[in-house]
């Protein structure tokens, strides 16, 4: 089943769920930027949540804003019984530190995943094994590799790729190219997240049952491109875009629904 299929079918039981609810779960975004692609990601996000018919508001602060009058608006949002999930969109201006505002949100609405007291896992890794499990894939002693090793993607993929049984191998910038090929070509799952257009190309050799999971958002000329080439010599390639951007958007709202539960 195609990811395009597979969040449309998620999309109409979510709905179903949602709409048995008296009250519906409310997700509020910070958005303190004015980057093309976070707004690209926020009209995604408002878009789904409208169709599901969870709400969704969206405070949008002057990028001038101050890491204190950012804090003193999320503990705001974390003490309002009426907000169920908070995020702040990454990236933020330079004077504010990311790692502090990580941590300002509640854990309890922290739908991102990304609180180290969150029970929840990060929206695109959690959202990969999710469509990789309902099309059939099986984990167990699989030789899995993740290429990146960021605390939103490559990190959090490995920790449930082991959660899953898979043989995990993490590289990154300082993995040589003959290593690289070596684990790529074995690997009976590749994740990338790298960030730079053909990074999977045909100079490297795949299993041909492989599957590979481009994460990789690439904006060129106002184009959008994956980390791997299209159509490589693999049993399955998610594509960019129509891919895991569209299982990110809709394991946030699986989070926001989780976290209402749990607050009941
Ligand atoms: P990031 O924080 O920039 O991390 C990139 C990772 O790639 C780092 O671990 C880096 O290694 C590694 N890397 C960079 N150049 C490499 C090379 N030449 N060889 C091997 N590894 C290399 O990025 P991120 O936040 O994880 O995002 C990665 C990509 O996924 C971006 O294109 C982003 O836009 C996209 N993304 C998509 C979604 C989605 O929903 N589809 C969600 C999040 C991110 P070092 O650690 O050694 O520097």
């Amino acid at each position: 089943m195609e990811i395009k299929e597979y969040v449309l079918n998620r999309k109409q039981e979510l709905k179903k769920e949602v709409d048995t609810l008296p009250i519906k779960p409310h997700l509020v975004i910070i958005q303190v930027n004015d980057d093309e692609a976070s707004n690209s990601y926020i009209r995604g996000k408002l878009k789904d949540s409208a169709e599901i018919g969870v709400r969704a508001t969206l405070i949008k602060l002057s990028p001038s804003i101050t890491e204190e009058e950012l804090i003193t608006i999320i503990n705001k949002q974390n003490n309002d019984k009426d907000v169920n999930g908070l995020i702040v969109q990454m990236p933020l201006p330079k004077q504010i530190n990311e790692q502090r505002i990580k941590l300002a949100v509640s854990p309890k609405k922290d739908v991102d995943g990304f609180h180290p007291l969150s029970t929840l896992s990060p929206c695109t890794p959690k959202g990969i094994i999710t469509y990789l499990k309902a099309v059939g894939f099986n984990f167990v002693g699989k030789n899995a590799v993740v290429i990146g090793r960021s605390n939103i993607v490559g990190r959090p993929m490995a920790k449930l790729l082991i959660n899953e049984s898979a043989n995990v191998t993490v590289l990154h910038s300082k993995t040589s190219r003959s290593d690289m090929d070596f684990y790529i070509k074995h690997a009976d799952l590749i994740v990338v997240a790298v960030g730079h257009k053909s990074f999977l190309d045909n100079s490297r050799e795949y299993r041909k049952d492989a599957i590979i999971v481009d994460v990789g958002i690439n904006r060129i000329d106002g184009k959008l491109y994956g980390d791997a080439e299209a159509n490589l010599p693999v049993k399955l390639q998610t594509p960019v875009p129509g891919g895991v951007g569209l299982l990110t958007r809709i394991t946030l709202i699986e989070n926001l629904l989780e976290v209402y539960k749990n607050a009941i």
